[in-house]
């Protein structure tokens, strides 16, 4: 068993039990860049036709199972991801940065969702009878085929299992692309569920989203992809597929919005759970919330609160637990956010540095950012329009609540928002009008939304939806058997 603290961790090519070489690149630790954590392969198009191969192969296996016999497997494997999480958490928050807490949250999600998928698979089998006077039709849920999932650095072991628990269940083998910047704990969690499950039935393609990814999305063996990641690559993902019409379903950035009412109570409880929305994995998760917008009656309390609280935030390496934030997880991410932070400063915003570095953070060797509050500053300015992944967040006041409702849905995206009032059915009026995925009345952060919710964004956020059947839905295909022997009542012209 290796210890999270062994440097030889190596993100490999799984597929089949068979050995693939390739070129690797290295894994840095976002909080120590001089450590090497370890190495991905750099899979390209040749590896990819193999492990099509290998899924296809595997689907002739795994589709025809009843939904119950995958379900049995699925539990059995849910076991296997269950031990030694402990040290796949570690390994997660050396190569993505985060503490180590949110790191067991990750980690842990794999058997969960495994877990949940494994008791939802006999379902699948279920099939709608419809009779009539004109005969009968059966609907049937279908395995699509070999199914990509293409997966962020975020949150990378969580959300590779929330798409690949669904698609397991519906009958597909899996082929999985991990991200550059966090392919290890995903690849070693990937590489148990592979031993547990037949040969091919999951598979993981290390390597560059512009050479792995790009290859895996537009290969003819590939019958559906389920993409979580930027807005961009969702695009260049949907072109890729249209080469060979394959089913895309995305999960993409998000810009959220809380709006604040004069009614809410600026207590304890919603300044903290609004400071660990904005800053929780250091403000790098898709649907954190992004803007706030205060109603002007409570605006002075609530940044005075809030800028309070974001003071005590302690930023470091996620594995030192004075830590409550880690730094971003790569350079570009770090550089993307300084820019914007600089041209807000420029725009004449006033955004306040707060928090402090633990004492053991090597500042100049992480990619560390101190958490900040922008007050003063324009919709219309570039903080408030794009998704800032970072731990900034800006603060605008607003009177009437229509324009706050207008601000909030004046974006590209659409993946979640919150309204915050004592006066609940108020909120939810007032949630009914912003054009989200996900609108949530008094919370806003991961566990808000359930396997009971679907989850999945409007306008640029996505395509599709996840949780739930809906998640099965969305990688099965659905086939009308149909018998009308009396076909007299059918529409058309008389035959002659
Ligand atoms: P990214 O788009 O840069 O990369 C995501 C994955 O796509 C990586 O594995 C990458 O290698 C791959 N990729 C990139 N270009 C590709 C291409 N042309 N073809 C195939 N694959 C390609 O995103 P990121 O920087 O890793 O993650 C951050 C983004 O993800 C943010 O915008 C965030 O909001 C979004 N996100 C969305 C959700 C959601 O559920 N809606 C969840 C987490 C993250």
């Amino acid at each position: 068993m290796h210890s999270a603290a062994d440097t030889t961790w190596t993100a490999q090519v799984v597929s089949a039990g068979r050995k693939y070489t390739a070129e690797t690149a290295p894994v840095v630790n976002p909080a120590r860049t001089g450590e090497i954590v370890g190495t991905y392969a750099l899979a390209g198009s040749r590896i990819v036709d193999e492990v099509v191969r290998n899924a296809q192969a595997a689907a002739a296996v795994w589709g025809p199972l009843s939904g119950a016999e995958r379900g049995r497997l699925l539990h059995a494997a849910a076991d296997t991801l269950e031990q030694d999480m402990a040290s796949r958490a570690e390994l997660l928050t050396r190569e993505q940065g985060k503490v180590l807490w949110e790191s067991r949250l990750d980690v842990g999600g794999a058997p969960a969702l495994l877990r949940y998928y494994a008791g939802v698979a006999p379902a699948v089998d279920e099939e709608t009878v419809v009779r009539d006077a004109r005969g009968t039709t059966v609907i049937r849920r279908l395995p699509m085929g070999p199914t990509v999932v293409i997966v962020p650095w975020n949150y990378p072991v969580y959300l590779c299992m929330m798409a690949l628990a669904p698609a397991l269940a519906a009958g597909n083998p899996v082929i999985v692309k991990p991200s550059e910047f966090a392919p290890l704990a995903l690849t070693e969690t990937l590489r148990l569920l592979a031993s547990t499950l037949p040969d091919g039935v999951v598979n993981v393609v290390p390597g560059l989203g512009s050479e792995a990814g790009a290859a895996l999305v537009s290969h003819p063996g590939v019958r559906k992809v389920l993409f979580t990641g930027g807005t961009e690559s969702g695009r260049a993902v949907l072109r890729g597929a249209a080469r060979n019409i394959t089913s895309v379903s995305l999960e993409l950035g998000g810009n959220d919005p809380a709006i604040v009412l004069d009614t809410a109570a600026v207590d304890d409880r919603l300044i903290r759970e609004i400071r660990r929305s904005v800053y929780t994995c250091a403000g790098q998760v898709c649907f954190n919330i992004k803007r706030l917008y205060v109603q002007r009656g409570v605006y002075d309390e609530f940044v005075d609160a809030f800028r309070q609280a974001v003071d005590e935030i302690v930023v470091g390496d996620g594995l030192d637990p004075a830590s409550t934030i880690g730094p971003l997880n790569n350079e570009r991410q770090l550089a993307s956010v300084t820019a914007l932070l600089e041209a807000t400063r420029g725009a004449g915003a006033r955004v306040d540095v707060l928090g402090r570095a633990a004492d053991d953070a090597d500042w100049d060797q992480g990619y560390f950012m101190l958490p900040s509050v922008v007050t003063g500053l324009p919709h219309d300015s570039a903080l408030v329009s794009r998704e800032q992944f970072g731990p900034t967040v800006p603060v605008v006041p607003f009177d009437d609540v229509e324009d706050a409702v207008r601000m909030a849905n004046d974006t590209e995206y659409g993946l979640a928002a919150s309204v915050w009032s004592e006066d609940t059915e108020h909120a939810l009026a007032v949630g009914r009008g912003i054009a989200a995925g996900s609108v949530f009345v008094n919370s806003h952060r991961v566990g808000s939304s359930d396997m009971t919710m679907p989850f999945g964004g409007m306008k640029h956020s996505g395509l599709g939806r996840n949780h739930g059947m809906w998640a099965i839905d969305e990688c099965s295909e659905l086939q009308a058997l149909s018998h009308r022997p009396d076909t007299s009542a059918f529409p058309g012209p008389p035959v002659r």
